[in-house]
């Protein structure tokens, strides 16, 4: 399939504010599908359709995908380059709008793979949209800046270890699949991409406790320099004590900041406090 005649074709004009940065290379498209491990049982959520070259890619290895694109110019490319397979349904409109209720509704209630080539600047909240869900999301599968893949699957201690790497862990594995050079890409970036899959293979947490957890990572980290001891003070009924109290019965010192602290052990300090 030529993709970049058909982008041609229909005078296309990439919208930089829409992270339009399309990927060619019929082997590294397959490469992606294959990184997000989609068999045919499985649907594939995609987001950001652009000239169809992953959705296509996808489709011959699942059972459906269903791909969001939030621009309707591409639409006359995509009816050249997709219209041939059954399997694909694009659907226009912003996926982070989109309630639980409505994307039940489109999957059926069906459980599925996330795998996409994302602008960059959606990058934290699309992983946390289907973090959070309510849906049976099974995997996200993800391009993203290279040293967003770094922060992703930084271990306690590194400088890169943060909020979103404790948010990904608390549900699951992540794993950086492989590089991308920027020149894969069109326009080219400005920067290498990684991608990253994170398997949401944790079910121990209730919403309700995964909400709880979340709240104290994300003060933990709102000032990396300063210690657990201050940021946390407004969880605990006792104040820094209690903040003191439930670090020492985890064999924490005063000292302890967030980065050090694996995301099991934000799951006791959370009952702790
Ligand atoms: N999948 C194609 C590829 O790999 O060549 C296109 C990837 S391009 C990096 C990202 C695509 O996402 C663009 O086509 C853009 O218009 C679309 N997009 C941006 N924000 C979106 C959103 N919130 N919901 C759905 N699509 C979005």
């Amino acid at each position: 399939m030529d993709f970049n005649a058909a982008i041609k074709e229909n005078n296309f004009r990439y919208k930089k504010q829409l992270g339009q940065n399309f990927l060619s290379g019929t082997n590294l498209l397959s490469a992606i599908a294959a990184d997000c491990g989609a068999t045919p049982d499985d649907l594939v959520l995609e987001v950001g359709t652009g000239a169809g070259a992953l959705t296509r890619a996808l489709a011959v290895v699942c059972k459906k995908v269903i791909s969001f694109e939030i621009d309707t110019d591409l639409k006359p490319i995509q009816e050249k380059t997709l219209s041939d397979l059954s399997n694909v349904e694009v659907v226009y409109s912003d996926v982070l709008k989109m309630s639980d209720g409505e994307l039940s509704a489109i999957t059926n209630n069906e459980p599925f793979k996330v795998c996409a080539n994302i602008p960059y600047y959606i990058t934290a909240p699309l992983i946390l949209r289907f973090i959070n869900s309510s849906l049976s999301v099974k995997s996200i599968t993800v391009t993203v800046q290279k040293e967003v893949a770094s922060k992703l699957t930084a271990a306690p201690g590194d400088p890169d270890y943060g909020s979103l790497t404790v948010f990904a862990r608390l549900k699951g594995t992540v794993t950086k699949t492989r590089d991308i050079s920027r020149k894969a890409f069109f326009p080219v970036p400005d920067v290498d991409s990684s991608v990253v899959r994170i398997e949401l293979d944790r079910t121990d947490l209730s919403a309700e406790e995964f909400k709880k957890v979340n709240n104290t990572v994300k003060i933990a980290f709102q000032n990396r320099r300063k210690t657990l001891k201050n940021n946390l003070e407004s969880l605990s009924k006792g104040g820094k004590n209690g903040v003191s109290a439930a670090l020492a019965a985890m064999g924490k010192s005063d000292t302890a900041r967030a980065e050090e602290l694996l995301p099991d052990e934000f799951i006791k300090l959370t009952q702790l406090l």
